[in-house]
């Protein structure tokens, strides 16, 4: 039972291969089945800053919200049902999305890249949430979290201090110790940053992805984009925290300052080469990534780089195939039409194979 799928690429190209075990392959002979004719086909979207062990952010005044397995597995499924075959989880209080790659088979859940626990300092995040460093020991910890982990390690930048807005938890050189050890297990590491001095520390420190990062400078730009570098913007979150917090409230008025330099920023650090990326991080779940792309788009990216905001760029970003190479996983979103000339259609992919199986 052999099935062949021609993969028109919305980017131009179009290959046919076969599904072997899996993976792509070359294709041999006559196929049982096709699939694929007169759609439109991508390596499936990327959620680029999820958090798949709950729903919910943690309570403002502190409180412990461990993640649940069942809850896990369940919006893991309905990523993958809205086409998401890879999600960047960016961490937790626990490990649960840990334990959710090694409880799932893989062609039942997106693939996973995560970090394991969040890592802040007394008083620099959530309380009670992240693990609560002292920043001199970041070696040590980020050593444990890349190897707990599943490819990243998660450090919160910064987080508002009563009358003083976001404050750094880490120095520059603490961040570049933190690149560094993550390095030796193979691990990136991403950053929480809302503080305007925090982004620029992070870029020069070597942080792989820049998470939220709305006071990114042409010079950070410029620095992320020479070593292909990844920004989550996360736009529908900062959005909704405005509400949250008011928007003529300090923290409000910063995340519209904030947003506005974003504005200004995401074409051109798009077209130098920063991997801009689409993300949830909690606006609803996984699934609802299609709608931070579509907001990317408010934001001044073209559609075309809307599309690859959300496919390609976080598969290259993550030294994966973008194009259906012979031998990659065999995952792939068909749509109906070209979701470069309308980007609703993201929102509703016809099949989604992932290896090698029709979802
Ligand atoms: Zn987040």
């Amino acid at each position: 039972m052999s099935t062949r799928v021609i993969l028109r690429s919305p980017f131009g190209e179009t290959v046919t291969r076969d599904i072997a075990d899996g993976y792509w392959a070359d294709p041999v002979g006559a196929a049982d089945s096709t699939l694929g004719e007169g759609y439109w086909a991508v390596p499936g979207l990327v959620d680029a800053h999820s958090h798949l062990a709950t729903r919910d952010l943690p309570a403002p005044n502190g409180g412990y919200q461990p993640g649940v397995l069942d809850g896990a597995v369940e919006r893991a499924r309905d990523a993958l049902s809205a086409g998401v075959t890879l999600l960047l989880d960016k961490g937790w209080c626990d490990k649960t999305v840990i334990d959710l790659m090694a409880a799932m088979p893989e062609a039942e859940r997106p693939e996973i890249e995560a970090a394991a626990q969040m890592i802040a300092v007394n008083e620099g995040y959530y309380p009670d949430f992240a693990l609560e460093i002292d920043a001199f020991e970041i070696g040590s910890v980020v050593a444990e979290q890349a190897v707990m982990g599943a490819g990243w390690v998660k450090l919160i930048g910064d987080w508002p201090r009563r009358g003083r807005g976001p404050v750094a938890n880490f120095t520059e050189d603490q961040l570049r110790r933190a690149v560094e050890i993550a390095g030796e297990s193979g691990s990136r590491v991403a950053i929480h940053t809302q503080a305007r001095e925090v982004p620029s520390m992070a870029v020069a420190a070597g942080v792989h992805s820049i998470e939220h990062g709305l006071f990114l400078t042409d010079s950070d730009v410029a620095t992320l984009a020479q070593r292909g570098g990844m920004w989550v913007p996360t736009v529908l979150r900062i959005e909704e925290t405005i509400v949250q917090l008011g928007a003529e409230s300090g923290g409000g008025r910063l995340l519209i300052e904030g947003l506005g330099n974003a504005r200004r920023l995401l074409p051109a650090a798009f077209e130098a080469g920063v991997r801009i990326l689409a993300g949830t991080d909690l606006v609803g779940t996984p699934a609802n990534v299609a709608s931070e792309a579509i907001k990317l788009g408010e934001y001044g990216l073209s559609n075309l780089q809307v599309v690859e905001a959300v496919t390609t760029a976080g598969f290259r970003a993550t030294d994966r195939s973008s194009d259906f190479a012979v031998g990659a996983p065999a995952d792939a979103v068909l749509f109906p039409e070209d979701p470069i000339s309308d980007l609703e259609v993201l929102r509703h992919p016809t099949v989604v194979i992932r290896k090698g199986t029709v979802v």
